[in-house]
């Protein structure tokens, strides 16, 4: 039989295992011109929340009742498509099921032996891409400034802090645990890191971290860390607005310090962004995120959790910080 995961629930505030159904059905047959793909990998993304709720936002919800979908690394198991063949890999958006059947649109196929395939949903993937294209093209750091980056040592955040240093740029984190703040110095080469959960005066920290002020602002969380962060904006400063997961489960709309003044005073630029935005650099942006890894000038973590059943559990525990670098569930 065939497990598959379906949204049961719009979940209200932090989703629970409860908003999640799981399901066995008949395995797939393939027809002519199609493939049967084994899930692998699958990747578990903060903005998922978003797509479980019913507000209008830039791709539709989820259905209710119906398989959740999110980035995927699947293997060919049995053809009748010519492009593909058996033991192809695959990376696409696809149904949390255990197998499914495909006519080969939308699949990228990817390469075991360049990389692990799990590298794909990551640094080599949308994750890497969103790091990558939101610091070169809204943050624009110039080598000597200094770059902010919170959420840093997630999937998004540990790549962009990276790039910021190999584009010559003083780098300080912010993340929600000692051990991720050392890694982010150790492991990743930020010059300094700051634990969001333990300090007692964020906006001192940061001033004492970047004597100089903040040049650039790369945001994965919004909220209280992002007004402790523009208390510290310096004049013609970036701000790129990837994410705000402080307030992803939040039931009412929060109330922090209006930027405006902020922004005027100091000749702030601020854009959010989505990834798909820069599409068209996509390739480009992956060969040069390729040739960093390969030349060891970029690294990655991975948080993998095992089993099909944890996939949920994996989603839910973002919100809580268990993941350092990409959350994936294997298969
Ligand atoms: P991460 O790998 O960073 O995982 C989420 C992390 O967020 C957790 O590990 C946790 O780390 C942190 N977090 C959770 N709750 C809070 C909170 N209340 N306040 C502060 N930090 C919190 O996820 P991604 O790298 O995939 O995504 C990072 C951000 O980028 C998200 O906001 C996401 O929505 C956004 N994003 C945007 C894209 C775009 O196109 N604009 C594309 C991809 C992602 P900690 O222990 O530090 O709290």
């Amino acid at each position: 039989m065939n497990k598959v995961i379906l949204l049961k629930n719009r979940p209200v505030g932090k989703p629970t295992l409860g908003d999640f159904e799981f399901l066995e059905e008949e395995n797939p047959i393939i027809q002519e011109g199609q493939i049967l793909l084994k899930t692998l990998y699958v990747s578990v993304d903060p903005y998922l929340r978003g797509r479980m709720s019913d507000a209008k936002s830039y791709v539709p919800p989820f259905e209710l009742n119906k398989p959740i979908h999110s980035g995927v690394i699947a293997e060919v198991v049995e053809s009748k498509l010519s492009d593909f063949a058996v033991g192809d890999y695959v990376s696409a958006m696809l149904d949390w099921k255990e197998l499914q059947v495909s006519d080969g649109q939308g699949l990228m196929k990817v390469d075991g032996k360049a990389a692990p395939v799990s590298a794909y949903l990551g640094v080599l993937g949308m994750t890497g891409l969103t790091a990558y294209l939101g610091l070169t093209e809204i943050g624009k750091p110039k080598s000597g400034e200094t770059v902010v980056v919170s959420g840093a040592a997630g999937a998004v955040g540990s790549v962009a802090g990276q790039i910021a240093k190999i584009l010559g740029c003083r780098v300080i984190g912010i993340a929600g645990s000692d051990e991720k703040t050392s890694m982010l110095t150790s492991k990743f080469g930020f010059d300094a890191a700051i634990n969001y959960k333990t300090t007692s005066d964020m906006q001192a920290d940061i001033a004492n971290a970047a004597p100089n002020g903040v040049d650039v602002y790369f945001d994965n969380v919004g909220g209280e860390i992002s007004d402790a962060v523009l208390a510290n904006i310096n004049q013609f400063a970036r701000v790129a607005v990837c994410g705000s997961i402080s307030g992803y489960n939040d039931t009412e709309a929060s109330m922090g310090p209006r930027v405006q003044g902020i922004l005027v005073k100091n000749s702030v630029l601020m854009q959010g962004f989505i990834v798909s935005n820069y599409q068209e650099k996509f390739p480009q942006a992956i060969t040069q995120l390729a040739s960093w890894l390969q030349e060891g000038k970029l690294t990655y973590a991975e948080t993998v959790v095992d089993g099909f059943d944890n996939i949920p559990q994996a989603f839910i525990d973002l919100f809580e910080g268990k993941n350092e670098g990409k959350m994936v569930v294997k298969v």
